[in-house]
């Protein structure tokens, strides 16, 4: 079948529809061509393999640009954008890995990728606690519950706090703290702490320790080096800023890249049911973030649809797949979200009534 002839959904107009029945034909949608790309392209069913393959390839492929760059064969920024795209393929992988997608019967060999995709993108908590956020996601997505995506800004309004909250994971913890502890009950500081250890706290330290002591070499330079450095801090510079060109400057790009993209495509207060929860954010303006996320903004939502997918399928359905979605009335690039503290609804007061009876 060409997939120009594809109507594996309703050809009804979408009025008329409920928001449920709306959601299922997206889902139709989604499955039917997921099934026939498996159908046609065989090796997906090797899907714990290309898992793998995916997860020790960027891995390798992050300590192949790492090492290029420090024998002087490749520029700074030439190892920085290939390390944040290789650790942005980890970060789906670890989704994947979060919905069971890889050797969900192998728990060993499960446990030892999750291992790899921290270690390689430390500024994460770790993936395991991240799991259970994760799987509240998409169980309260739009609610005061989500603890993930209100870390990430989620429901904050527009201003200089929100910008702070999703580019920097400790400032989001000072300014969202006291709010999830009254209001998620999953929320538990302790349990955030702990899973922050060891590469989180690794990570922040090689990343706090670069911007830092960078910042005091400029302004003792600025003043005329009121200050000669000990040799031990000139070599200590050295290191921080090699880690930030093979490690802290991907992760942290790759990071804020998809908090700014996903903080924003999910709608937030006036959340009535999976329906309400995603826009689709496919605009070329957002081309430079999507570069570092895996083109989130555009393929989320269909995840939130339909969760078994790997992400290089979910990817492939998304041109058939946003059709029906834009017909069945899911918003596309709407941008006044991020002026509506995410409300689907014009007013943000509408919105927080809503929630709160
Ligand atoms: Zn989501
Ligand atoms: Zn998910």
């Amino acid at each position: 079948m060409t997939t120009t002839a594809i109507r594996p959904v309703s050809t009804r107009p979408a009025a008329g529809l409920s928001d449920r029945e709306k959601s299922k034909k997206i889902m139709k949608w989604i499955r039917f061509r997921d099934r026939q790309l498996r159908k046609k392209f065989g090796f997906l069913k090797h899907q714990n393999e290309i898992g793998a393959a995916i997860t020790l390839g960027s891995a390798l492929g992050m300590i192949l640009f790492a090492g290029l760059y420090l024998a002087g064969i490749v520029p700074a920024w030439a190892c920085v954008i290939a390390n944040a795209i290789f650790a942005s393929l980890l970060h789906e992988i670890e989704h994947d890995l979060i919905h069971n997608l890889y050797y969900k019967d192998d728990l060993s060999k499960q446990n030892f990728l999750f291992w790899v995709v921290w270690i390689f993108r430390g500024n994460t908590v770790s993936p395991w606690y991240r799991r259970m956020i994760h799987t509240l996601h998409h169980k309260v997505s739009g609610h005061k519950e989500d603890i993930e995506e209100r870390l990430i800004g989620n429901g904050m309004r527009f201003g200089g706090k929100r910008f702070l909250t999703m580019m920097d994971g400790n400032l989001s913890f000072l300014f969202q703290a006291h709010r999830l502890r009254k209001e998620a009950p999953k929320f538990k500081r302790g349990e955030i702490v702990r899973s922050s250890w060891p590469y989180l706290v690794v990570f922040y330290h090689l990343w706090y320790g670069f911007l830092f002591l960078n910042g005091f070499y400029f302004l003792n330079d600025f003043l005329g080096k009121p200050i000669s450095p000990p040799d031990w801090l000139d070599m200590l510079r050295s290191f921080l800023n090699a880690a930030a060109v093979v490690y802290t400057i991907p992760n942290w790009i790759r990071q804020t890249s998809i908090q700014i993209v996903s903080s924003n495509m999910h709608y937030y207060g006036d959340v009535k049911g999976l329906y309400d929860q995603t826009q689709v954010l496919n605009s070329w303006l957002l081309l430079p973030l999507h570069l570092f996320c895996f083109n989130f903004g555009s393929t989320h939502g269909i995840h939130h649809f339909v969760v078994n997918q790997p992400f290089y399928l979910r990817q492939a359905v998304a041109p058939f797949v946003h059709p029906a979605m834009k017909r069945y009335g899911i918003r596309f690039n709407d941008f006044g979200s991020i002026f509506r503290a995410n409300r689907l609804e014009k007013s943000e007061g509408v919105g927080v009534a809503r929630l709160a009876s």
